[in-house]
């Protein structure tokens, strides 16, 4: 029987036979969970590329809703779509500074930039200072990542130059852990230590900065990582964020869709494009109106599965633009005729579970899953 679902809100192109359905409760809830796991540090939230993809003008005013304050997006754009949907006392940053001309936008919307060199920080500061006023700013520094912020030359700089705070109102300093998910690797811990010496040398401009340096995997390397401010992403949305460990998070997505077409071949008949599945066994494929323009990675042709009926169904051939076969030889054809729901992320077949038969991990799955679905969104904000 095709699966039902009470849609608290959809929405999606007409005609679109696939649901994504994004609970936002699960996501309040993993918002809670590494808000407790880190306090008494705040916990703030990555909703860049759209909250992973899953939607930010739902999923930022859920995360609100739970208690969420401080909310990370990628560029000004983001931000600018973001700050009239969340109340005043949240702080919303842009991890990639401030682009040349564009300090009056961050000034006039509210937004704050998060500086990654003695570049930005000088834009940042002449600002205020033609404004007469200190503006709030964060400071990222770089301690191992080598991808933004201030090299170890520009520290050393500005701790030499404090002027260069004049205009602004440090509030944050912050660094980026660039393998926490991987828990026996050393470079984590160096770069903690890299970070408290850093920050302990910074001038400030008055008073003290805040501290944050974790993501969501270094949220669970426990308190002596978690310093002011947390900042995790691919938790809130169900991702594992160290392997091999148990994850105490709730599952947030599930893609289901249709079977369109079903058909039943011999052997030598060969499946899809470049006839690269050769059936050996008669077959019953069942064709998928999805692809990998819908985000469903190519990579994932003959090794990625679907549930059907409680059963895993193999993918069989290549993924199409906007399509995929299924083989359901193996479930009774009263439970795999054309309209059936089949799920191809959900129940045990979680984002990372389905990443890794795309050779990918979780946060590219998340971000690339299109619009082209029927989008459902379940709870969230009253
Ligand atoms: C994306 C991002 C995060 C969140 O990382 P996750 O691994 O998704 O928890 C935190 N901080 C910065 C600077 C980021 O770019």
């Amino acid at each position: 029987m095709p699966t039902s679902i009470e849609p608290a809100c959809t929405e999606g192109p007409i005609g679109a036979t696939t649901r994504l359905t994004i609970d936002l409760d699960a996501i309040a809830a993993n918002w809670r969970f590494l808000a407790e796991t880190a306090t008494p540090a705040l916990t703030g939230a990555a909703v860049k590329a759209d909250a992973y993809g899953l939607g930010a003008a739902r999923v930022a005013p859920a995360l609100y809703a739970a208690g969420c304050r401080h909310f990370f997006v990628a560029h000004l754009g983001e931000a600018l779509t973001l700050r009239p949907l969340l109340a005043l006392d949240a702080t919303v940053y842009v991890l990639h500074g401030v682009p040349p001309g564009t300090a009056g936008d961050f000034v006039a919307a509210g937004i704050t930039p998060i500086l990654n060199s003695l570049g930005d920080l000088e834009a940042w500061s002449a600002a205020g200072k033609a404004l007469g006023r200190r503006l709030p700013a964060v400071l990222h520094v770089d301690t191992g990542m080598c991808r933004t912020g201030l090299s170890a030359g520009e520290v050393t700089r500005l701790i030499a130059e404090p002027g260069r705070l004049d205009g602004v109102s440090l509030d944050l300093v912050i660094s980026h852990l660039s393998c926490a998910d991987d828990p026996a690797n050393p470079m984590t811990a160096r770069q903690r230590g890299r970070f408290l010496d850093i920050t302990a040398r910074l001038p400030t401009s008055g008073a003290p900065f805040r501290r944050a340096l974790a993501n969501s995997a270094g949220i669970l390397w426990g308190g002596d990582y978690h310093f002011d401010l947390v900042r995790p992403g691919i938790a809130l949305y169900g991702g594992h964020p160290i392997a091999g460990k148990a994850t105490p998070l709730a599952p947030v997505i599930r893609l289901e869709s249709n079977i369109l077409q079903v058909r039943e071949i011999d052997p030598p008949e060969a499946v899809g494009y470049g006839a690269v599945h050769k059936v050996s066994r008669p077959t019953r494929v069942a064709t998928v109106a999805v692809g990998y323009a819908d985000g469903y990675i190519r990579a994932a042709g003959n090794r990625g599965t679907a549930l059907l009926a409680g059963h895993d169904i193999p993918i069989l051939g290549r993924i199409s633009m906007d399509l995929m076969t299924i083989d359901v030889t193996d479930v009774p054809p009263a439970q795999s005729q054309p309209g059936m729901a089949i799920t191809l992320v959900g129940d045990r077949l979680t984002i990372d579970r389905v990443a890794a038969t795309m050779d990918t991990v979780s946060y590219e799955l998340l971000t690339r899953l299109g619009q082209r679905f029927t989008r459902v969104y379940l709870g969230g904000a009253a």
